[in-house]
């Protein structure tokens, strides 16, 4: 009997192991499904689904160029949008060293713009499904990389001009992510906008950003001033009142397109001119669109709106 309890034992334990060593075999076959990138699997938080899908990445990334860049743009501008996407994502994945999506136990990334990156479902697109297919299967594994690792590759809608400098916008110096002219913007919507805020609300939304303030509305001509203003036109620094505040942070309680702006005080509003829209560090999506349509092909563009990059096989940083 004893032998057969163990016999049995024996039996369960390999039963058991069985799947480890397929789960393990299956890792293995992963990382050699690598050479066919459509194989690469992600799991994706679906916001308005409220839970975990897993995709092949490459169908994800379709989604998310749907997503993030007028399908109707040049073909080429569609593709360095993929390979933006492409790269953003996979230095977020637990594949290739990232933490996964912060906010979403369990995925690599979410599709709330806000937090990782927008997602559409492609079928949505129809007319320019196939543009946008093309461009996204046909650079598939493209992936920009700078000193051999996948960068930052961060996007906006219109710088206005000039992109900006990591460090004049956020904290940190990215050396690809430079200050860089970009032309053949005047066509987006926000190449320059007017924008007004009442007087009464620009007061409540400084005093959210900094209870202390004071502000004289009477005289309030004289209570704002633009201090310092980055290399790409951007305001770094606004004192209103007796405070100093970022160029950033009061677009962002404002809601102006753009921290690049002027404004001019009326009776009762403010009236802002704002240039661009956007953070305007590393690609300008308009700007893409524009440069496509005057020749540029999407390595082009990459390069230029990336300094210093390289662009290539997903495979060459597996090995
Ligand atoms: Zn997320």
């Amino acid at each position: 009997m004893k032998k057969l309890a163990a016999a049995i034992a024996a039996l369960m334990i390999l039963l058991f192991a069985i799947p480890l060593l397929l789960v393990k075999d299956k890792t293995e076959e992963q990382r050699e499904d690598l050479k066919q990138y459509n194989d690469i699997p992600i799991d994706v938080y679906m916001c308005d689904m409220d839970r975990v899908v897993t995709m092949d990445l490459e169908d994800y990334i379709l989604g998310v160029v749907a997503g993030e860049m007028p399908a109707s743009f040049h073909p080429e501008a569609l593709k360095a949008q993929a390979l933006a996407a492409r790269t953003y994502t996979m230095l977020r994945m637990r594949l290739f060293g990232g933490r996964g999506c912060s906010k979403h136990q369990g995925a690599e990334i979410c599709t709330d713009s806000t937090h990782c990156q927008a997602y559409r479902n492609p079928v949505t697109v129809k007319k320019d499904l196939d543009k946008l297919k093309e461009a996204v299967y046909g650079t598939a594994g493209e992936v920009i990389i700078y000193d051999n690792k996948l960068i930052d590759a961060v996007f906006h809608s219109t710088s206005g001009g000039k992109t900006e400098n990591s460090e004049d916008i956020w904290s940190n110096r990215v050396p690809y992510l430079r200050s860089v002219v970009s032309q053949y913007e005047e066509h987006s919507p926000k190449y320059v906008a007017r924008q007004e805020v009442s007087i009464d609300s620009f007061i409540d939304c400084m005093k959210k950003l900094d209870s202390g303030v004071v502000i004289n509305k009477k005289n309030i001509k004289n209570e704002i001033e633009i201090l310092e203003r980055s290399e790409g036109g951007r305001i770094t620094r606004i004192k209103v009142g007796n405070k100093v505040f970022k160029g950033m942070d009061v677009r962002n309680v404002l809601g102006l397109n753009s921290s690049n702006f002027n404004f001019d005080i009326g009776s009762s509003t403010i009236r802002f001119t704002v240039v661009g829209n956007g953070h305007g560090i590393g690609m300008s999506q308009y700007g893409a669109d524009g440069m496509a349509k005057n020749g540029a092909s999407y390595k082009d563009i990459v390069t230029h709106y990336y300094q210093g990059v390289d662009i290539v096989d997903i495979n060459s940083l597996m090995k």
